[in-house]
């Protein structure tokens, strides 16, 4: 798959309408994990920021353009991307199109009991799968081997993470070598509204490409999180006068 170089992260040129048939047709040949990264500007600036971190982002399968900051510094670069694909989107896309062969899905991350909530709302809408393991993101074993060896008993065909970064992608890492046929996706904070215990932004807000201005207006908390755009678009601006 082509991609867009932004900061040096290859992020995939694709619309989550060819993306999803991609990484499932992949799923069929491939005796390797599937590793999604759903990077928005602050994963970029974290990568920058950690070179550790920044190679994991290299060594995944593919990074997609989560964040409307990463479609827009792309055009900036003069390489536009096809389209914005959220993580939230491609959860539900994967478990829409889930088949009797891969309809195995391992719920990973959030505070006690939203996994749970978020597996009950997914299995309600999409009664063709089957949630085989479900964890919160708050247990004492700090680098989630427990939470591994679970996964690896379940089986599953795709594993959603939801740990937040960079503690998600970390965990996909250096766990991948045990689930050979596995997608792995980072999916941040998919479960909290999923569950129903955070609003996704109303449509309008979507369309508009203001997902992130209503996430921050529910949620002021994230606003010192939230600097990280204009500093990427600025780091990104530097790139292109160079
Ligand atoms: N989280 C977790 N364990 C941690 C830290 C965070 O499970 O140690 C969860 C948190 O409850 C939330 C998700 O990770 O559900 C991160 O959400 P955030 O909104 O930060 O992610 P984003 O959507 O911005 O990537």
């Amino acid at each position: 798959m082509n991609t867009v170089s932004i900061l040096d992260i290859p992020v995939a040129q694709t619309t989550k309408a060819q993306f999803v048939p991609h990484v499932i047709k992949e799923m069929q040949q491939s005796n390797k994990a599937i590793t999604i990264v759903t990077a928005n500007p602050e994963i970029i600036m974290l990568a920058k920021e950690n070179h550790a971190y920044e190679c994991l982002l290299k060594a995944s399968s593919y990074v997609v353009a989560d964040g409307i900051g990463v479609v827009i510094g792309a055009k900036m670069l003069g390489t536009p991307l096809e389209e914005r694909i959220p993580g939230y989107e491609l959860v539900h896309e994967f478990m829409k199109t889930a088949t009797p062969e891969r309809n195995r899905f391992f719920f990973y991350g959030s505070k006690p009991g939203v996994a749970k909530q978020a597996a009950e709302r997914a299995t309600s809408l999409y009664p063709q799968i089957d949630v085989v393991g479900i964890c919160d993101g708050y247990g004492n074993d700090g680098d989630g081997d427990e939470v591994a060896q679970k996964a690896i008993a379940a089986k599953p065909d795709f594993i959603f993470v939801a740990t937040g970064a960079p503690k998600q992608e970390e965990w996909i890492a250096i766990h991948k070598e045990h689930f050979p046929h596995t997608v792995m996706m980072g999916v941040g904070g998919s479960f909290d509204v999923l569950s129903g215990n955070v609003d996704r932004a109303p449509e309008l807000f979507i369309k508009l490409n203001l997902e992130w201005f209503h996430r921050l207006i529910t949620q002021p908390t994230r606003a010192k999180r939230m600097l990280k755009i204009p500093q990427f678009l600025w780091e990104v601006q530097r790139k292109k006068k160079k």
